[in-house]
């Protein structure tokens, strides 16, 4: 596990929180909660801050690994639990979701006779009854397991806070009674009690405070330990009364001055969760008069407002969704193509369209996309969407963009997703797509999704893609503008050589003695890590770098069977002897080729640099 305690260059965040850490220990205001007498005996210094990123880094400064009792934090996640376990029309049907402007302890319900919301006693009350109508006693056992699950380690009760609030509850008692007289609460208001004393004395640190509203923060899946705690409906619910009703009579300055849902219990501890970015937990037991803890407070505004945290503030620009958009005319595909392929694919360079899709798709981003999609059709006939850079699309983006895609093909356009990698969420979200519903191709990397889009243009009109039919010597277009009596010579000096599809014709780092003209069939030129950097076929030469080197960059493999002929370094020397100006034609020859290659590499970065 990673954390910022172990880091030896101090990050800018570890600096803003140790500075906050400094400055607000001196803050001496609030006094330690004594109405739960075991609750009087925490030390008023005490002062931790932790944040955990939804990558699953941890910030920890002060003492965030001071134990503490959850009290009403454990609220939050109590409701959380109860939407997952018991189901929203109960829970619903019990709860109201309405800020109730009274302190957390209030034994005022709403007109409906229920309880405000689920983040004050009597809505919890409420919600750990209808967890116990599932498991009576045990749940108190199975809620601790759930938070431990939040925390990523196991949590225990502190049993002195459990007794100490157990013998002097008597105010939730009224609340509990009030609640049974209504029918909210069905079953032993002190069985009911037990289990709720007991989800308010769980011990965490306000390193597990981080981790628990990271867990938030990540709908419902801890950074840490990966495990899908809470749905995402349960996650965004209990962020929302979190946000309206989570730091009691003050909410509505909370969400004016903070802006980030919050929790927080009379033990001293806050948490908060701001989505898709992380989870705050702050330590401090001295609270105000609302019950909130004075430095935690302030932890959560400077973090807010230091950053621009508040979750109202606008983030990011939709349009960094495309991190590239390119025609396959600017940028090709490793296949090298015959002239009169290259002709047909200039000609027809609008044909087909790349979009390289980036981060988090949402409702905004694929809105835009589709507007781009849009303007790109009169020409288009082939569309591949990358989706490499990509790590997760919202429910709404794969509605728009199913929209968008399905007017593309009943055009007849053809549109191939790439870069979908396997057993990913993104994989599960795009499964419809990529089993071949709507016309979407899944092609897995970018380069041969480009590829196929190439070669299906190219097909569409009227080229012909025949990789097997042989071609002579005069086709070779390292050996145009030589003459015919140049060619016949050059030609006797050559060996015939044929490989099965799967050969290694040369091998990287081999001394480079010969090169190798394509007759027919098919080969590509890969790293030895198997990264492809190009595909050639008949009238194309391999190995031509001889040439130039002394030895072989990269291994040549036969993909089909395939003839080739053989021309020894040494048998071109001496053929250069005899025919000086056939071999200032060879190398001008090359020297073309390298410079084409140079403008297509550049024209590729040129693309994709322009974003
Ligand atoms: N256990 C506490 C109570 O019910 C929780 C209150 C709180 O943290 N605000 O009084």
């Amino acid at each position: 596990m990673v954390s910022a305690q172990d880091s030896v260059v101090e990050l800018p965040l570890a600096r803003f929180l140790a500075r906050c850490h400094a400055e607000f220990s001196a803050d001496h205001s609030g006094e330690v909660a004594t109405y739960i007498p075991e609750l009087a005996l925490a030390n008023p210094s005490d002062f931790g801050i932790a944040v955990t990123t939804v990558d699953g880094f941890v910030y920890e400064v002060g003492d965030s690994n001071v134990a503490f009792t959850l009290q009403s934090i454990s609220k939050a996640f109590v409701f959380a639990l109860a939407l997952d376990i018991v189901g929203p029309d109960r829970v619903e049907a019990v709860v109201g979701v309405e800020p109730s402007g009274d302190a957390f302890n209030s034994i005022r319900l709403g007109a409906d006779n229920r309880p405000f919301n689920a983040m004050v006693n009597a809505g919890a009350i409420a919600c750990t009854s209808l967890l116990c109508e599932i498991e009576g006693a045990g749940m108190g056992e199975r809620l601790t397991d759930a938070f431990s699950r939040f925390a990523g380690h196991r949590l225990e009760v502190d049993e002195a806070t459990f007794e100490s609030e157990r013998v002097t509850g008597d105010r939730n008692r009224a609340i509990a009674y009030l609640l049974r007289t209504h029918g909210v609460l069905k079953g032993n208001v002190d069985e009911v009690l037990d289990v709720y004393f007991r989800q308010c004395a769980v011990k965490v640190t306000a390193r597990d405070l981080s981790v628990m509203a990271a867990t938030l923060a990540n709908k419902g899946i801890n950074p840490l330990t990966g495990e899908q705690v809470a749905s995402s409906y349960a996650v965004a619910r209990t962020l929302s009364v979190m946000t309206s009703s989570g730091m009691y009579d003050s909410a509505g300055r909370w969400v004016y001055n903070v802006g980030i849902p919050a929790k927080s219990g009379v033990a001293g501890g806050i948490v908060a969760s701001l989505p898709s970015q992380l989870g705050l937990g702050t330590y401090s037991p001295r609270i105000d008069d609302q019950g909130n803890s004075v430095r935690g407070l302030r932890s959560c505004e400077a973090l807010s407002s230091h950053f621009g945290l508040h979750m109202l503030n606008r983030i990011g620009d939709v349009r960094t969704c495309i991190a590239a958009s390119y025609d396959v005319g600017s940028v090709s595909s490793r296949r090298a193509r015959r002239p009169e392929e290259l002709a047909i694919l200039e000609a027809h360079h609008a044909a087909g369209i790349v979009l390289e899709l980036a981060g988090a798709l949402s409702f905004a981003n694929v809105e835009y996309v589709s507007r781009r999609i849009q303007d790109l059709q009169p020409h288009l006939s082939h569309l591949v969407l990358d989706f490499r850079r990509v790590s997760s699309i919202s429910e709404a983006a794969s509605h728009l963009l199913t929209g968008a895609l399905d007017g593309l093909v009943t055009h007849g356009v053809e549109v191939v997703f790439s870069g979908v990698a396997k057993g990913t969420s993104l994989e599960a979200s795009l499964a419809g797509w990529l089993g071949g519903k709507h016309g979407v191709r899944g092609i897995a990397p970018l380069d041969e999704a480009i590829e196929w889009a190439e070669d299906r243009i190219i097909q569409r009109l009227g080229g012909h893609l025949d990789l097997q039919k042989p071609t002579i010597l005069a086709e070779q277009q390292l050996l145009t503008d030589l003459s015919q009596d140049e060619l016949s010579d050059l030609a006797g000096l050559m060996a015939t050589r044929d490989y099965d599809a799967g050969d290694r014709m040369i091998g990287s780092g081999d001394p480079a003695t010969s090169l190798l003209f394509v007759g027919s069939g098919v080969v590509s030129v890969r790293l030895p890590s198997g990264i492809r950097l190009a595909t050639l076929s008949a009238g194309m030469a391999v190995g031509e770098m001889a040439l130039l080197e002394t030895r072989r960059s990269a291994d040549v493999w036969a993909d089909t069977s395939v003839t080739c002929l053989e021309l020894s370094l040494e048998d071109f020397a001496g053929f250069r002897e005899r025919h000086p100006r056939a071999a200032e034609h060879v190398m001008a020859n090359l020297a073309r080729l390298l410079s084409k290659r140079l403008i297509v590499a550049n024209n590729k970065i040129e693309a994709l640099a322009s974003f």
